[in-house]
């Protein structure tokens, strides 16, 4: 492969190679290593991946005595400083709630903290961040030291604004540094009022064009299109929120929540509303979006880009590429509209890891037959649906091959990907998913952004089910491998980042 600039110039055989040694700057011997296109994360946040990763990381903690013990443990390590934790999950602690102000007070030492829940749609705070800002217990949401809606999102600030601005941005680029490091070369930042400011949204998008860090896309959560323009958003969507998460049962359901009686959520805006966002987007040229996750949130986002549709016209909705973040709970119905309208499924494969399966949370919230129904990227896929791969770091970590390990092996085994396909969602689709046509590819002409891996094993080509797909796994159909990752082998480690043709990571 040949890069020159930015762009990749020419990509042939070894021996091919040879003519173009001479008038290049630089020479890189692959030896066995596999050059793949970058990843692409479609969804995160990165002022809250760095104030997480320097936070105090409670996910997997197995009680509420142990979280406890953990926030002690951090007040005594670093003595008078706000503690800002994130992924605590009560459902499987035998104490099953989460801890009160007085709780937190007792092991802080009365110290400012905030601990998000897993889901980041709620957080548990202490005395001293309630006295920080009087307004957060009178706000909606406000529940007895737990936080939700409005509440959290004062809480959120308050907690932000315990950390010194330098040391905020110095989180930004470790967090940055980091998606170099595990071979992303663009990450999607979904900026939201609900979530931050302007400034910080400002600050990430800077670090974008720095040319030893990966690209940054910016989108702007809220409505109309003014704002995300003003901002150099490239649209207005992320997490506008239709409705919440289905572990704070806020997520929009048209059924009740199998746990909670009478319970389904949370509904942020009317089809009214979503749809004037959608024109306005449509006609000022940007995407839009909504975050939805349950099954009436996604039917809100669909009705009013259909009706976005019958206003501006099916090809300028098609030609906008409005995407949905999240979108797990979707029929066969909702799937078809989505690709009529063509619209980016924006989704994360590590949820469906964490909380899927026919014993997991979502099973917990929803039930044994919706619990198993989420997430369905196969179904999808065959729909004629656009799929981009993301995080949503912090809620799980920045990461490729894991990403694609878990859309390859779905833990409802008929909505697997084959790999070949997951991958491609992990990388073209994030481009894609941003309007952006010369990338993902390495092919000439297209942007020289790719990573490089030492692979432990041969490269294989998995398929979804070996019955009816073993054609395209025989090495004479030409299909290229991938590494193999299956469950329990070892993935592949990066040895280099390149974004637009400058090294961004070396390991
Ligand atoms: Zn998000």
């Amino acid at each position: 492969m040949l890069v020159v600039d930015d762009t990749v110039a020419w990509v042939g055989a070894e021996g091919a190679a040879e003519v173009h040694v001479d008038s290049a700057a630089e020479v890189v011997d692959l030896e066995d290593a596999l050059v793949a296109p970058a990843f692409v994360d479609a969804h995160v946040h990165l002022t809250e991946t760095g104030l997480a990763r320097d936070g105090l990381d409670v996910a997997g903690v197995e009680s509420l005595t142990a979280l406890l013990d953990r926030v002690a443990e951090r007040a005594r390590q670093r003595p008078g400083e706000a503690i800002l934790g994130f992924g605590w999950e009560e459902d499987a602690w035998p104490e099953r709630r989460a801890p009160s102000p007085a709780e937190l007070d007792r092991a802080a030492s009365g110290a400012v903290v905030y601990l998000a829940r897993r889901d980041v749609h709620t957080a548990a705070v202490s005395t001293a961040l309630l006295a920080g800002d009087p307004s957060v217990k009178a706000a909606d949401g406000y529940d007895d030291g737990l936080v939700r809606r409005d509440a959290h999102r004062r809480a959120r600030r308050t907690a932000r604004s315990a950390v010194a601005a330098d040391r905020l941005q110095a989180l930004r680029v470790d967090s940055l540094r980091h998606a170099a490091a595990v071979g992303i070369g663009a990450v999607h930042e979904m900026g939201t009022p609900q979530i931050s400011d302007a400034a910080d949204f400002a600050a990430v998008r800077a670090l974008g064009s720095d040319p030893g860090l990966p690209d940054v896309i910016g989108y702007w959560g809220a409505l109309g299109a003014g704002e995300a323009q003003a901002l150099g958003a490239v649209g207005a969507a992320g997490d506008l929120n239709l409705d919440g998460s289905i572990g704070s049962r806020s997520a929009r359901l048209t059924s009740p929540y199998a746990d909670a009686p009478g319970e389904r959520g949370r509904l942020d805006l009317d089809v009214d509303a979503a749809t004037e966002h959608v024109v306005a987007c449509t006609r000022a040229g940007i995407q839009a979006g909504f975050h939805c996750i349950g099954d009436e949130a996604i039917k809100v986002a669909v009705q009013a880009l259909s009706a976005a549709a019958a206003q501006c016209g099916l090809a300028a909705v098609v030609g906008s590429r409005h995407r949905l973040e999240h979108v797990e709970m979707v029929d066969d119905g909702v799937m078809a509209e989505l690709a009529r309208l063509g619209v980016v499924a924006s989704v994360q494969p590590a949820f469906d890891q964490l909380w899927g399966g026919d014993s997991g949370l979502y099973v917990d919230r929803l039930g044994p037959e919706r619990g198993v129904s989420l997430n369905p990227f196969a179904s999808m896929a065959r729909a004629g649906v656009l799929l981009a791969f993301g995080s949503d770091s912090p809620v799980t970590p920045l990461a490729g091959w894991e990403t694609v390990r878990a859309a390859a092996y779905h833990r409802t085994p008929s909505e697997r990907l084959s790999a070949r396909a997951a991958f491609s969602a992990a990388t073209r689709g994030g481009w894609r998913a941003a309007r952006v046509e010369d990338a993902g590819v390495l092919a000439p002409g297209m942007r020289a952004t790719f990573a490089i891996w030492e692979v432990p094993g041969e490269l294989v080509v998995q398929a979804p089910d070996e019955r009816i797909a073993a054609w395209s796994t025989d090495p004479r159909a030409g299909v290229p491998g991938l590494p193999d990752l299956s469950p329990g082998a070892g993935l592949p480690r990066c040895l280099r980042t390149v974004v637009r043709g400058r090294t961004v990571y070396t390991g």
